[in-house]
């Protein structure tokens, strides 16, 4: 007999097949298989999608429109993929806009598909190693604060999607490890989901997994999953989630469509971050897919951070007289374990300092202060480089990048110019390339040029041993080569660093002791953007940055922690909240502004990005799309804003565009969209200048 089978596979996003095939099979294969089918000249990797009904025997062959092709191969030795798995990915394509195929595919380890079939076959009697007995130190765990215990009775207790809204250093990480093991104990099968933003930034946290569930259930327990794997070991650390081998899988946005088949408890680590939305491809946003997944199959999941994003602060709103509560249950731990204060916050009113000035005095004083005592400071501009343009005097020339719409970044240490968007790089010209003026100078600061100028500032300080200071950078530049910010984090944490300068990497996450002053410097630009988001960005990186002192209350201070701000506008509101580490009040303010405005989370917005090269092009196309989707927008109260540029309107001499969408009904926005892709795709063949397009569904940065 038979079959006719359906298989997804990779195909580009706009070949309009939309990914499912189907082939011919002599036996039926179960749902979740994965093949190799031949498509054109090539084989590709399948999953097996429904359930095909077998063609019957009398069947006359001419009836069939096409010839099917046979499937190739069967990828022996693996449990099908799930049907949670497959739903959770069928969403995802309904819901971001794309193909089943792609999403599927792009969830599995790219080894799968370019093993051969006889690798693959001697892939699989690779015997597992016998299971590595734990070396750490197995450490004692704490007794829960009574925050922590409240929270894990409430966590025990109820189903919810969780928020949980947890100061810096309220312990937060406990509670996680806290509640993986009531699921590990409870259930001998049972699996679990840690995501974090950035796994590099938190080389602590696998650690301190580690440590807490290797010495019971084995070193190979835990496994990672996030794009610095190599192949090899992405598709090891995959099967082992698969197999239900590995209990705990800790990664990154990509780790939500792991295959865990005992999946019993989600934990999504600093909710708010923008990480969690992936930026290309099918543009997911890994938390959501984590709400989603868990209802689905029926497991916990918490969302923790100290600034949630302001859509999950909605979501867990409290019950009021005429609003019923929101669908999250929000869990709150406003203390620092042991009692440790947060941070005193400083504003300095640069107004009233004078022209130029990059440290105030005031703040000068402090840190020399401090970094005599043998305490750390950390220093936060969220720029890096030495400077972010190269400027000539005389008939001021700028060091504009020729390929993008952006100046090009002076890079001093190796005396370049580079930009930060194509990548694009020259050596500094000696003289001004535009008239020969050899006075070319950098106006702004970045990271590099900020440690050169504390060297000098700093120059005759010294450390309580009678050592001078030691400075150090840490941002994308100085972290490139692999290995590096975990040795710079390592010397931090080791106190061999007195002052540490950076971007939003040294923010974020880390569990440094000995930091008692954090200064911020530069962050006027988000409070007056265009982006809606970048307050709320600022906050949340501000707290972040201010929750890194203080984090050890046995440190005997001479004063207490500080946490400085330099601004244009120290009486912003925002600043104000900050001051009083008053997250809830300042949520509050941005979510009246958003209301009033209608924006998400009181709307929902999509975007459509269009590339040519011409702008006119790409808008026309757009333009075009507007046109083609008017009627039905009317008719679901759907709006459709004209075509504008994009902020950085050109990189790598490509010209960009969008358009945005937006509804105050997420359902009617989807349905809309999914309407409306069908007439992008036959636009796109009639716009044959736009180079690429896509949609982005609860954009991040507009
Ligand atoms: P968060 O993730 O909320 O910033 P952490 O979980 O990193 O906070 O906790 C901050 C510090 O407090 C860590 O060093 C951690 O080991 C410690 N800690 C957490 N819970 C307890 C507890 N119940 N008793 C003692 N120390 C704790
Ligand atoms: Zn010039
Ligand atoms: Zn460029």
């Amino acid at each position: 007999m038979s079959h006719q089978i359906t298989v997804m596979v990779h195909t580009p996003a706009h070949s309009g097949i939309g990914g499912a095939l189907t082939y011919e099979s002599d036996t039926a294969h179960t749902p979740g298989t994965l093949v190799r089918v031949p498509l054109g000249s090539r084989e590709l990797l399948g999953v097996v999608w429904d359930e095909a009904a077998p063609l019957p025997e009398s069947a006359e062959p001419t009836a069939a429109p096409m010839q099917l092709r046979a499937i190739a191969s069967v990828l022996a030795g693996l449990t099908p993929l799930s049907a949670h798995w497959r739903q959770l990915v069928q969403f995802a394509a309904h819901y971001y806009q794309r193909s089943p195929g792609e999403v599927a595919l792009a969830a599995l380890p790219s080894q799968l598909r370019d093993l051969s079939t006889e690798q693959w076959a001697r892939r699989l009697k690779r015997k597992p190693k016998a299971v590595a007995a734990f070396e750490g130190t197995t450490q004692a765990m704490p007794t829960p604060t009574d925050e922590q215990a409240q929270v894990l009775a409430d966590i025990a207790a109820h189903k919810g999607p969780f928020l949980l809204f947890g100061n810096t250093g309220s312990g937060k990480t406990e509670v996680y490890l806290r509640a993986a093991q009531a699921e590990l104990e409870r259930n001998p099968q049972a699996q679990i989901l840690v995501m974090v933003p950035e796994i590099n930034l938190t080389p602590q946290l696998e650690e301190r997994f580690r440590a807490r569930f290797a010495p019971k259930w084995g070193a190979d327990c835990l496994v990672a999953m996030h794009s610095s794997l190599t192949p090899a070991q992405r598709l090891k650390n995959w099967l082992a989630a698969h197999n239900g081998e590995a209990r705990i899988v800790l990664g990154t946005r990509m780790a939500v469509f792991s295959s865990m088949p005992h999946l019993q408890l989600i934990v999504v680590d600093e909710e708010h971050d923008p990480s969690y939305k992936q930026q290309e491809g099918a543009r997911y946003s890994a938390r959501d897919l984590a709400i989603y997944r868990g209802q689905l199959e029926g497991a916990k999941v918490i969302l923790g951070s100290a600034t949630p994003s302001l859509e999950s602060w909605h979501h867990s709103r409290p019950a009021t007289a005429a609003e019923p509560a929101g669908r999250y249950m929000r869990l709150a731990m406003p203390s620092r374990v042991g009692q440790g204060a947060l941070p005193l916050v400083r504003r300095v009113d640069m107004n009233r300092q004078p022209y130029k000035t990059v440290f105030s005095n005031h703040l000068l004083d402090a840190m020399r202060e401090r970094v005599t005592r043998g305490e750390q400071i950390l220093v936060l501009l969220n720029r890096r480089g030495y400077a972010p343009v190269l400027n000539c005097n005389d008939c001021g020339w700028k060091s504009e990048c020729p390929h993008c719409s952006a100046y090009r970044v002076f890079h001093k240490l190796d005396r370049t110019l580079r930009c930060h968007h194509c990548g694009f790089t020259q050596p500094v010209p000696r003289a001004c390339p535009s008239c020969g003026n050899l006075d070319i100078s950098p106006l702004g600061r970045g990271t590099e040029q900020l440690e050169e100028h504390l060297a000098e500032l700093l120059a005759e300080v010294c450390r309580p041993d009678g050592e001078p200071i030691r400075i150090t950078r840490i941002d994308a530049d100085s972290t490139r080569l692999k290995g590096e910010l975990e040795r710079q984090l390592a010397e931090v944490h080791a106190g061999a660093v007195d002052v540490l300068v950076g971007t939003q990497m040294i923010a974020k996450g880390h569990d440094f002791r000995r930091v008692t002053l954090v200064a911020a410097l530069n962050t006027d630009g988000a409070l007056f953007s265009s982006d809606f988001r970048a307050p709320e960005r600022l906050f949340s990186l501000l707290m972040q940055a201010a929750g890194r002192a203080g984090r050890d209350a046995n440190m005997h201070l001479v004063s207490p922690c500080e946490m400085w701000v330099q601004s244009h506008h120290p009486m912003h509101p925002l600043f104000e909240a900050l001051k009083q580490h008053d997250y809830p009040a300042f949520a509050e303010q941005q979510l009246k502004e958003r209301e009033q405005a209608t924006l998400p989370p009181f709307s929902f917005q999509a975007l459509v990005r269009a590339e040519a090269r011409s702008q006119e092009a790409a808008q026309s196309f757009l333009n075009a799309a507007r046109d083609a989707g008017a009627a039905l927008a009317d008719e679901l109260l759907v709006d459709l804003y004209p075509a504008v540029p994009m902020t950085i309107q050109r990189v790598a001499n490509i010209e960009r565009a969008q358009m945005l969408i937006e509804c105050t009904s997420r359902k009617a926005l989807q349905h809309f969209l999914v309407h409306w892709q069908a007439d992008l795709h036959l636009l796109r063949s009639a716009h044959r200048q736009v180079i690429r397009w896509a949609v982005d569904v609860d954009p991040l940065a507009i």
